[in-house]
């Protein structure tokens, strides 16, 4: 992976600013190297880039704890990633970049403002098993892409697009209006183009002269171990086409995580009850519980010790035993709840047993817990 740098220090903002100063250091950043300002400068555009996509995270609560959290991994590029999901914070304030520029920059008029394509949110259904230990999946979405018939053109050739006469293809006119002040100049998209600033005469019978068409895409996308109902794994790039050349939205893939028969989660780490009997408590036992095997991808069988003396609900923990960390580091814990289980149907002989066991203890003597429970309960009446 590419090393990045960090966002709040490419906002130059300190990790606990506002949502205000992150604001207004992007504002400031984004005016400083806007490309309209910087003709031709590829450094200027990195940066410009580069304060965009901070403050896409940063200027989005869900999207900032997330990067909090994982830092760059959490915001992840391509399929490896991981990140959360965010509103269209950046859409909303590069209007208003363009609203302080007065328009004057790229001739105004949002309707001829390059857009970032629409996202696309799914939802996968995932096993226990497969959030825990990770899966490669196949995921379908429908998403606008370019006519292959026309190569997105819209008509059936070159020469079928005629630049649009009432606009000298620009998309937009000049409008004079009077207003308080006098005279005042504005511009408005082109009523004729609709703001295109071209005129097709033959449209492409595919797609009917939109240029694009409706599909259907297979993605396969590796889902990191560990991903839970929570997870947010976006895919950059894989969401609807651009307006006038703007970048192509994401998809988000949100998790549907099957509860497990026997186990249960709380973030990385795990919980399972085992049943004992009340003679392995007493005196100890080994014997096997289901474990996660992070190697072979299961759950598998592991020993496990218990110690002689054991109590009902006693909980133990396996430490490093719970679910990988999704960026890769750390590990949550396994906790083991026993459960003494007293058996309900005995027959004479064991009956018998257990008698000789309470005399050799003293008949009605009790334990231990049960003694002080008791004494409190005595001394509570006294
Ligand atoms: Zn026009
Ligand atoms: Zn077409």
């Amino acid at each position: 992976m590419m090393s990045k740098r960090d966002y709040y220090e490419v906002l130059g903002v300190e990790k606990n600013a506002s949502e205000d100063e992150i604001k207004k250091a992007y504002r400031k950043l984004a005016m400083k190297y806007h490309p309209d300002r910087n003709p031709d400068d590829k450094v200027a555009e990195d940066n410009f880039k580069e304060v965009n996509e901070a403050y896409e995270v940063l200027g989005d609560k869900s999207k900032r704890s997330q990067y909090d959290q994982f830092g760059h991994a959490g915001m992840g590029s391509g399929a490896g990633g991981f990140g959360g999901f965010g509103g269209s914070g950046f859409e909303d304030i590069f209007g208003d970049i363009f609203d302080m520029f007065g328009g004057g920059f790229s001739g105004g008029g949002r309707s001829r403002r390059p857009q970032k394509g629409q996202d696309i949110r799914i939802k996968v259904d995932l096993s226990f098993e497969e959030a825990v230990f990770g899966v490669e999946k196949e995921i379908k979405i429908n998403r606008n892409e370019d006519c292959e018939t026309c190569n997105g053109l819209g008509a059936e050739s070159e020469s079928d697009v005629k630049t649009c006469s009432n606009c000298g293809g620009s998309g937009q006119v000049k409008v004079n209006q009077r207003t308080p002040f006098g005279m005042m100049q504005t511009v408005k998209a082109c009523d004729v183009c609709h703001g295109q600033g071209k005129i097709i005469d033959k449209p492409c019978k595919t797609c009917n002269g939109k240029g694009q068409v409706r599909k259907e895409r297979k993605i396969k996308i590796n889902i990191p171990a560990g991903v839970d109902n929570e997870s947010v794994l976006p895919l950059r790039g894989e969401g609807e086409p651009g307006v006038l050349g703007g970048p192509k939205g994401d998809v988000y893939v949100y998790f549907s995580v099957k509860p497990h028969e026997f186990f249960e989660r709380e973030g990385n780490d795990i919980f399972c009850e085992i049943p004992i009997t009340f003679v392995q408590a007493a005196l100890g036992d080994e014997i096997l519980i289901p474990s996660l095997d992070e190697s072979k991808k299961k759950v598998a069988q592991i020993k496990f010790a218990i110690p002689e003396g054991t109590q009902s609900h006693q909980t133990f923990r396996m430490k490093g035993r719970g679910v990988v960390n999704p960026m890769g580091y750390g590990k949550g814990d396994q906790y083991v709840k026993v459960k003494v289980e007293i058996p309900k149907k005995l027959n004479d002989d064991q009956k018998e047993l257990l008698r000789k066991f309470a005399e050799t203890s003293g008949q009605h003597e009790i334990h231990e817990q049960g003694k002080s429970f008791w004494d409190k309960v005595k001394g509570y009446f006294n």
